[in-house]
């Protein structure tokens, strides 16, 4: 708030603050009252000998009682400006001893007229103006006193009335000028006390602001941390951040940088600096412990404190992360065998036809079939049948390559998808299956299990599965019908 002075004063014109103003002056002020008080004690006493010049003049006596008033007022004063409780007692103080050493002094020039008189009149205006701590009008009555009355005093003792006017005249000018000099002098006093009041709030804002800030940051449940654009060092890090990454790790420099992989720092460092904040950035980060987790970073760039910075927050999304390959699993996987399910042995066969056409490699499909499924369940079970299925899909995933793929197409139906593999090749693997299928001892099954399989090779210019898997099933068609326990590729039923 713009403080508003008096003309008339150069006080505040708002009169509390115009008394904190004073409240909080008050020891500085009642100092220099007590100086003053002593060094007009000392100048005093110092004045008594200057007065034994009157000694046995009728006067002598006169002076020495006024001297003696300014001595004792001036060293109560003292005395009283120790105790001063407010500016209020401090003004009266000032007040009454102005007044007994205008008396005084009044009494004490008077006979004499003399040049010192003269000079007196006019100095101790300067002190009842200057130097004592009063409101304005005070300060204003005590100066006009203190300079009428002695001059009265030693106008009337003057032989001629010639230098009246002059003498009038000057002193006006005297208490005019002191007047001023004091307004402005209040006014200057005041605003300066005024500018500093308005930054101490303004830094007590500050530290509230800040205080706030950090209450904020520490409760915020995810971990973040500010880290020193220049040299990487973290200049703050909340609680969670401290739990996140250990308390050791954050008072290295660029711990945050060196947990994240290159690639990634180098992708997020460029967008940061070109729009000064990013969001949602998806990275892995290596802890300090060799752990690795998947987060969400966001950061922006800010000054805090005077220092560049970026405000770093993160999400963990490492158990997210989890589900989602959870759920992907789950949906790409038959639950009984643990094989490939159909859904997804379709969408795998789209990268390996796409691979196969670019190289132009062979690309073979197999469709396994157990035989007579239907009576190993009627006759032994459901649960012996299921057993079945997964005995079989175990012998499948033993025997393929670590390329090839083995799904569950339904039923007691399995699909193989043989990449770089031509009809001979896929011919040899289907028939080791059907042998080691016949090797297969199942539980309690007295008799071995048997298949029929059907193959076909991916033709040039097929870009789907289906039609290699429709061929594949007519060539197992065709194994069915003459007998099973045997391999039919679909070149030969063509044929
Ligand atoms: P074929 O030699 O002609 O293939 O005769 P099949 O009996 O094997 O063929 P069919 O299609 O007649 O019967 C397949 C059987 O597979 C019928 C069904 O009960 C059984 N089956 C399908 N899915 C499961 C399963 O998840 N568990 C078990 N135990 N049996 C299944
Ligand atoms: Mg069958
Ligand atoms: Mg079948």
């Amino acid at each position: 708030m713009r403080p508003v002075f008096l003309t008339w004063g150069g006080e505040f014109a708002d009169p509390v603050r115009e008394a904190d103003y004073q409240a909080e002056r008050l020891a500085e002020s009642a100092r220099h009252a007590r100086l003053l008080f002593g060094f007009a004690l000392l100048m005093n006493l110092l004045f008594y000998l200057s007065d034994w010049r009157f000694f046995g003049h009728p006067h002598f006596a006169v002076s020495m009682v006024a001297r003696s008033v300014i001595v004792a007022v001036s060293l109560a004063g003292m005395l009283a400006a120790g105790r001063i409780a407010s500016f209020r007692m401090l003004a009266w103080l000032a007040a009454t001893w102005a007044f007994f050493v205008i008396a005084a002094s009044v009494v004490l020039i008077a006979p004499h007229s003399s040049p010192i008189g003269l000079l007196i009149t006019f100095v101790m205006p300067m002190i009842y103006y200057l130097a004592l701590s009063m409101p304005f009008r005070w300060a204003l009555v005590c100066g006009l006193g203190g300079s009428i009355a002695p001059l009265a005093a030693y106008m009337a003792f003057l032989p001629s009335r010639e230098t009246w006017p002059g003498l009038i005249l000057a002193l006006i000018t005297l208490n005019i000028i002191l007047a001023l000099v004091l307004i402005r002098s209040n006014r200057l006093q005041r605003l300066a006390w005024a500018i500093t009041q308005a930054e101490r709030v303004a830094n007590l804002q500050l530290a509230r602001h800040r205080e706030t800030l950090q209450a904020l940051l520490q409760a915020v449940p995810a971990p973040m941390i500010v880290v020193n654009r220049r040299d990487g060092t973290i200049l703050q890090a909340n609680e969670a951040a401290r739990g996140y990454f250990g308390e050791g790790p954050l008072r290295q420099p660029h711990a945050i940088q060196a947990s994240i992989e290159r690639r990634d720092l180098r992708k997020l460092t460029m967008i940061l600096e070109a729009n000064g904040r990013i969001d949602g950035f998806e990275t892995r980060l290596k802890l300090a412990g060799g752990a690795v987790r998947d987060v969400l970073l966001s950061a922006t760039t800010a000054e805090v404190d005077g220092v560049a910075a970026v405000l770093v927050a993160l999400t963990d999304i490492t158990g997210r992360k989890e589900m989602e390959a959870n759920l992907e699993r789950l949906a790409s996987t038959d639950p009984l065998t643990g094989l490939v399910n159909r859904a997804h042995f379709f969408a795998l066969a789209k990268g390996e036809i796409r691979r196969s056409r670019r190289y132009g490699r062979p690309l073979a499909v197999i469709m396994a079939d157990i035989d007579h499924f239907k009576r190993i369940n009627d006759t032994y079970g459901h649960g012996e049948g299921d057993r079945a299925l997964a005995s079989f899909a175990d012998l499948c995933r033993k025997l393929v390559r670590a390329e090839d793929t083995v799904a569950r197409l339904g039923g007691e139906e399995f699909g193989l998808l043989l990449p770089e593999t031509d009809a001979d090749q896929a011919m040899a693997l289907a028939n080791r299956l059907r042998t080691a299928v016949e090797d297969l001892h199942l539980g309690s099954l007295p008799a071995p299990i048997t298949i029929s399989i059907g193959i076909s090779q991916f033709l040039a210019g097929e870009t789907a599965l289906d039609a290699a898997l429709s061929r594949a099933d007519q060539a197992l068609y065709a194994a069915k019908r003459s007998g099973r326990n045997r391999v039919v590729h679909f070149d030969a039923v063509a044929a």
